[in-house]
């Protein structure tokens, strides 16, 4: 790992917008060993949606870092039914904290992409030279335009005005703080959530999306946090950059591990009618590896400390389920 930082934060005004999302949660705990000063804007008081508020928010608070984690995020099926929201609060996010960010002077900035914004059929690993370079995957086409849209205006904001915008694609992440919600969630927490309970309910079979084939890559979003944290403070360019394990898994091998580690026994079936998305999803981590950040942590105790986490805030997630109902 490198000592001498592009960018230190110790003693910096850091503000995390999306302080309450699961990779805004992980940075704020990450950022606590790093002698900053960390702001959080509450959801209550600002509409990230909104300029004004946004301008306002940044001009009282001056930041000097800033993570943009906040973005409407959901899995398969939720990009898929909401697109109208999934578009446009995405891109009014990203337009409103960057220009504002611009205008009052922040000195770096991070904007989160995904890697499900690269092509549908983008050669894998995915090298960050994919983006834009084919069609996107329909099911979260609305998401993805959103992100591209931030990301460029990242590079020419950098471009036109000099500022250090920087972007980073993180891979799908699972962790403490995710959502649970069967319809709105990205599929570790699902299996999760619906293993827990078929072990609870004592049912036979546990009914798993698609046809088990895809393959994803995972990484925890404690990993997550101390990436972002290290391009934050070692990276500065207008190239995207992918953070990631750089290891795939079927998604019927991932029901394995999550079925050993909640203690189900019972048998998996498969949905054929609910969608398997994109083929085959792994980033090239090449780029990241050789600034010298790997991901630490293993799949299988990824997901423990993970359910962990899910039986020990069963109230809370119910409490957050009956809001969003
Ligand atoms: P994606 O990576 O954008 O496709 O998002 P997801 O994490 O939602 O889905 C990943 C894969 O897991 C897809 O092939 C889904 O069909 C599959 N999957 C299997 N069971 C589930 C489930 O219960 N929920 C979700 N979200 N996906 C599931």
């Amino acid at each position: 790992m490198r000592e001498h930082a592009l960018y230190p934060l110790a003693g910096k005004r850091v503000w995390v917008a999306g302080d309450r999302g699961l990779v805004g949660s992980a940075l704020v705990r990450r950022l606590a060993s790093e002698d900053c000063d960390i702001l959080t804007s509450p959801r209550e008081c600002i509409d990230l949606r909104s300029s004004v508020q946004v301008d306002r928010w940044v001009r009282q608070a001056r930041p000097q870092a800033v993570f943009l984690a906040a973005a409407k995020v959901g899995g398969i099926y939720a990009n898929n039914m909401r697109p109208g929201e999934f578009i446009y609060d995405n891109l009014m996010i990203a337009a409103n904290v960057i220009d504002a960010a611009r205008r009052h002077h922040v000195e770096k900035l991070m904007f989160l992409g995904s890697t499900c914004i690269y092509p549908r059929l983008a050669p894998q690993p995915m090298p960050e030279s994919a983006l834009l370079t084919g069609p996107l995957e329909p099911t979260n086409q609305w998401y993805a335009v959103a992100k591209i849209a931030g990301l460029k205006l990242c590079e020419a904001y950098r471009q036109q005005y000099g500022c250090d915008f920087i972007s980073v694609m993180p891979t799908n992440l699972y962790g403490p703080g995710d959502n649970f919600d069967l319809l709105s969630s990205h599929v570790v927490p699902a299996l999760v959530a619906k293993a827990h309970h078929a072990k609870v309910d004592r049912k036979e079979t546990l009914v798993v999306w698609g046809s088990g084939e895809p393959l994803r890559e995972f990484l925890f979003v404690e990993d997550a946090a101390d990436g972002l944290v290290f391009l934050m403070k070692h990276y500065s360019s207008d190239q995207t950059i992918n953070l990631g394990t750089g290891s795939e898994i079927r998604i019927a091998d991932l029901v394995d591990v999550v079925a050993r580690v909640v203690g189900f026994a019972g048998t998996i079936c498969y949905d054929g009618s609910k969608p398997d998305g994109t083929p085959r999803k792994v980033t090239d981590v090449s780029r990241i590896n050789a600034l010298g950040w790997r991901a630490a942590t293993p799949l299988e105790e990824g997901i423990r400390r993970t359910y962990a986490w899910y039986t020990e805030h069963l109230d809370l997630i119910r409490e957050r389920e009956r809001k969003r109902a």
